[in-house]
């Protein structure tokens, strides 16, 4: 069949993968040629929110579907510059007809987008957008209405029922044209200007569908006909570490559906209930997206309008502290520890420690979601975001405010014997499990024998829960009484 291009840009941002991808399938479809472009934009880089892990997995990604493209003839053409510039430079170059990208949710790649899309059209390009990243689009599920679901329950009744797209394979051989300059692939987070996020982070996930590929596998294998019962206990390896490359489409959501419903259906009706629920966790996602999307407000305030700019305390000491791992309540020191470390930490601790920045120490959950996306490996403005919101009870969420995570009775629920401090908090490992999430309740003699003494080994507790709760009822009263 002819092709109406002779030859087509695939611009790659977040489906950085040949598997499942529609994009570059649609750009191979309409043109003899296909050129692999990344651009690589220097004030993304250098943004405060960009952090040195998710950069490394995404340069890591980079030279992994390089190494993809060569073996199927072709390579990854990299820029570094502005997007608009830089897709010009390549038409002139190359002298391509058409672009075809991943559709994007966030207002920045919006806007950007809509730029590189005018400008291509000036100059005769066809642009084309292609759906890659989620399992249900934005306005896909709408209530009857016609307006976007601000509730998830009801969203995620009307999600099911969506049909999704069957996965497609990588395609075997890529045509591209010879002699395309290409920058050196980008190897070093800190060489590339990247200045936030932590140094000695060593996130468990490597970039790249390879990486990808296994971690689906072992978690399909292993971990997902249990996923309803062991998801919520952070002591466990329960989950399936997917975020960081669902999040940068490393694989495909789509496939990792298909891989699900496939195991799914291999099971007896007792056998269901992990993969259900894990379905349902990737509905969070669509949900957030969506939101997003919808209401792009949230990037930069509460959901909940009424709710923006609370009366917070914002002490700098407190937010080190938090930042740091050592507030003297070992659920929340576990978790941001594990976050410094691992640059990613499990969906319940994530939970409790922004319940306690917001609501204990009462600072603006921004602050929280800033350190987050500079530290998480996944770190996902849409996700992050809404999971910030629903801590803060400012957002989507029918969550009332007075809903307050108490840190002791959550670790206690939730990580019984303590596995999960005692990892992250070395200087608890010799305390009871009765008491590792309160410590402070041994006596100095106790604290002596198991060689944690607090003020000496491991820190006070930096505020009094009970205190701190009734001041964030209050503050959240006020607010509402204003109203
Ligand atoms: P699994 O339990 O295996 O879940 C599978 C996938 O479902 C995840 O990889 C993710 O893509 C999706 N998912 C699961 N839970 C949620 C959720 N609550 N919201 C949206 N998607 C979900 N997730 C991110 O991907 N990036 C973030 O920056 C992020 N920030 C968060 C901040 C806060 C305060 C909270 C409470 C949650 C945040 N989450 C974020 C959601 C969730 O914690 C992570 O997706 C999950 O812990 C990732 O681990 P996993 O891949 O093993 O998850």
């Amino acid at each position: 069949m002819d092709k109406p291009h002779q030859t087509a840009l695939y611009w790659f941002r977040r489906a950085l993968r040949l598997d499942d991808n529609t994009g570059l399938a649609r750009a191979l479809e309409t043109a003899r040629s296909v050129v692999p472009v990344f651009i690589l934009d220097p004030s993304l880089l250098t943004a405060p929110t960009t952090g040195a892990a998710r950069t490394r997995f995404l340069f890591d990604s980079l030279a992994a579907l390089d190494e993809a493209l060569r073996e199927r003839g072709s390579r990854l053409v990299v820029r570094r510059g502005k997007p608009v510039e830089e897709l010009e430079r390549l038409v002139e170059e190359t002298g391509a007809t058409a672009l075809v990208f991943g559709r994007e949710y966030e207002p920045f790649g919006r806007a950007r987008d809509q730029a590189v899309e005018t400008a291509m059209r000036c100059r005769g390009v066809a642009v084309e957008q292609a759906d890659d990243h989620l399992l249900v689009e934005p306005g896909q599920v709408c209530t009857r209405a016609g307006t976007p679901y601000t509730v998830f329950t009801p969203f995620r009744r009307v999600w099911r029922e969506q049909p999704v797209a069957v996965p497609i394979a990588a395609p075997m051989r890529i045509p591209s044209p010879e002699g395309i300059e290409s920058e050196p692939l980008p190897a070093s987070p800190a060489k590339a200007g990247v200045v936030s996020g932590e140094p000695l982070q060593e996130p468990r996930v490597r970039g790249g569908e390879v990486e990808a590929a296994r971690w689906l596998d072992t978690f399909v294998e292993s971990c997902l006909g249990t996923y309803d019962a062991d998801r919520d206990v952070p002591g466990v390896e329960g989950t399936s570490r997917l975020s960081a490359y669902l999040r940068s489409g490393v694989v495909s959501a789509r496939r990792v559906f298909a891989r699900v419903r496939e195991r799914r259906a291999a099971s007896g009706a007792d056998g269901r209930a992990g993969a259900d629920t894990f379905l349902s966790e990737l509905a969070w996602r669509d949900f957030y997206y969506q939101i997003l999307w919808h209401f792009p407000h949230v990037e930069v305030g509460a959901f909940r309008q009424e709710l923006n700019d609370l009366d917070w305390e914002n002490d700098d000491a407190h937010f080190a502290a938090w930042t740091e791992g050592r507030t003297g309540y070992p659920i929340v020191d576990a978790a941001q520890r594990q976050l410094a470390r691992e640059a990613w930490m499990h969906n319940r601790a994530r939970m409790i420690t922004a319940s306690f920045l917001t609501k204990d120490l009462l600072i603006d959950w921004r602050w929280g979601e800033t350190l987050f996306m500079q530290r998480l490996v996944d770190g996902d403005l849409a996700s992050n975001n809404g999971g910030w919101q629903w801590a803060a009870s400012t957002g989507t969420d029918a969550q009332p405010y007075f809903r307050i995570f108490n840190p002791v009775s959550q670790g206690e629920k939730f990580d019984p014997a303590g596995a999960y401090v005692k990892r992250w908090v070395p200087e608890l490992a010799r305390v009871p499990a009765k008491y590792v999430h309160r410590p402070w309740e041994l006596t100095p003699a106790e604290q002596e024998a198991v060689g944690c003494v607090l003020g000496r080994d491991y820190p006070h507790r930096i505020v009094d829960h009970a205190a701190q709760r009734e001041k964030a009822l209050r503050l959240y009263r006020r607010r509402k009484e204003d109203k």
